[in-house]
């Protein structure tokens, strides 16, 4: 089979022919029809920062789809033909946070075709050596997410991200009533909060970003409930005090970039309403200032959230298979397996979080 495969940390990756893996007895083996492809796989790619990336050469890709093309001899819940998203959190199993139903916080955490979040992280990547740009992974059933066949393979390879910021938004109860801020609406994780708050019932979703264009998308997406601001039109905790009666939001979405200003996300902090929670999930890196004692006051909290359990990806599939969660509005441009190292470049440009990009690797 044919795989895209990483020889030297910051060099493109090379297509590259290995042997097609056998499952394990309790594996199964996907067929890929689709695998996503994110803002961060260039940075990560690069060696330069402190994600352990599995013994090179590796075959890579995070976010697969695709369809269960053979079983393992001791699987039971699964069968050949089904569609499925490969959640590639590996969580060992075994470490005191697993054996305390804790997978998220595993010890030896890693992502199949990614990376290790420890040294020892690689164990689990050497289980699962195959990521999602291969024409063939296998898995555990353990984490397949059912597609239902509303659910395209193109929009499912988005699910990474889709399900990091429904992770946060089930943290921060986001229901029907609430007034949400969104801090980098315009980006992958952005628009993927959005999408979801609207369909978990939010009534008022404030976004701030910079690129206008996409601000006007975004707010596009339901214009009695969304606005939008651009970073340097108004003073942030105003707008967002403005919109929220006086009183700031119930939670705020931080999904700041790497190299953004903690600034905005302080000023955005500023208005929230007493009780509420702020979560981080994007990979902002400069150190933020905040007021210690607004947070005894005001009881407020700031967390932070990190991807997802399978079953809430479970949960995100079966609300878009129902048509409560709107997928239509990713606009998918898809790449050939050949066309890999094209595909991470057009995803550095941050073409706004409406664009889906993802490889096909049976093209
Ligand atoms: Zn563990």
């Amino acid at each position: 089979m044919r795989t895209a495969r990483l020889h030297e940390p910051g060099q493109p990756l090379r297509i590259d022919t290995v042997d097609t893996p056998e499952p394990r007895p309790r594996d199964v083996l996907v067929q890929v029809k689709a695998c996503g492809v994110i803002p961060n796989m260039h940075a990560i790619f690069s060696g330069r920062l402190w994600n352990q990336l599995p013994p090179l050469p590796a075959s890579v890709g995070l976010d697969a789809t695709g369809v269960i093309a053979k079983i393992g001899s001791e699987v039971t819940d699964a069968a050949v033909g089904e569609r499925v998203y490969v959640n590639p959190w590996l969580a060992c199993g075994s470490c005191p946070y697993c054996r305390a139903g804790e997978p998220l916080l595993c010890s030896a955490a890693a992502f199949q075709g990614y990376f290790g979040f420890f040294p020892h992280s690689v164990r689990q990547m050497l289980d699962y050596p195959f990521g999602g740009f291969s024409e063939y992974i296998t898995a555990s059933p353990q984490r397949l997410v059912r597609l239902p066949e509303q659910v395209t393979f193109e929009q499912a390879a988005r699910f990474g991200y889709l399900g990091t910021s429904f992770a946060a938004l089930r943290m921060g109860q986001v229901g029907g009533g609430s007034t949400l801020a969104i801090n980098g609406v315009t980006g992958t994780l952005g628009v993927g909060a959005t999408l979801l708050a609207l369909a978990m019932g939010a009534t008022r979703i404030l976004g701030l970003g910079r690129n206008r264009e996409v601000l006007a998308q975004v707010k596009a997406l339901a214009p009695g409930r969304i606005e939008v601001l651009a970073l340097g039109d108004a003073p942030i905790a105003d707008w967002l005090r403005g919109y929220s009666g006086g009183l700031g939001v119930d939670v705020l979405i931080d999904c700041s970039a790497r190299g953004a200003a903690a600034a905005n996300t302080a000023a955005a902090l500023g208005a929230l309403k007493r009780g509420a929670v702020a979560i981080n999930i994007g990979a902002l890196t400069e150190p933020l200032a905040i007021e210690p004692i607004r947070f005894m006051t005001g009881r407020l909290q700031f967390k932070g959230s990190n991807w997802f359990t399978t079953g809430e990806g479970q949960l995100m599939a079966d609300m878009a298979g129902a048509g409560v969660l709107d997928l239509s509005k990713l606009a998918t441009r898809a790449y050939p397996l050949a066309g890999i190292n094209e595909a991470l470049a057009e995803v550095q440009k941050r073409p706004g979080g409406l664009i889906n990009i993802v490889v096909n690797p049976d093209r």
